[in-house]
């Protein structure tokens, strides 16, 4: 994954990216991991790495985890990334 050598979250706390859980207080770092994500040279490369290979937890490309099983629920397979 070269495109994480350009990650705007490399110096992030990792609670915000993976926070203990998903409701409560956490939602204020689901939040700041988003806006992070919205600076980031490499959100698109990012969103698709976590899609394809179905990263479970976390914040990846902008999307928390909720939203992420939203799209898979509408396309089961998504397209491998490269
Ligand atoms: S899009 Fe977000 S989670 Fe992905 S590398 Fe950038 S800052 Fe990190």
């Amino acid at each position: 994954m070269e495109w994480s050598d350009r990650a705007a979250c490399l110096t992030a706390e990792p609670d915000t990216f993976f926070p203990v859980s998903s409701t409560g207080v956490a939602l204020d770092d689901v939040a700041v991991a988003k806006t992070i994500c919205r600076a980031c040279a490499v959100v698109d490369s990012c969103r698709d790495y976590a899609l394809s290979s179905r990263q479970p937890f976390g914040v990846w490309g902008g999307l928390d985890e909720g939203e992420r099983r939203a799209i898979w629920a509408k396309s089961p397979t998504p397209a491998l990334v490269t």
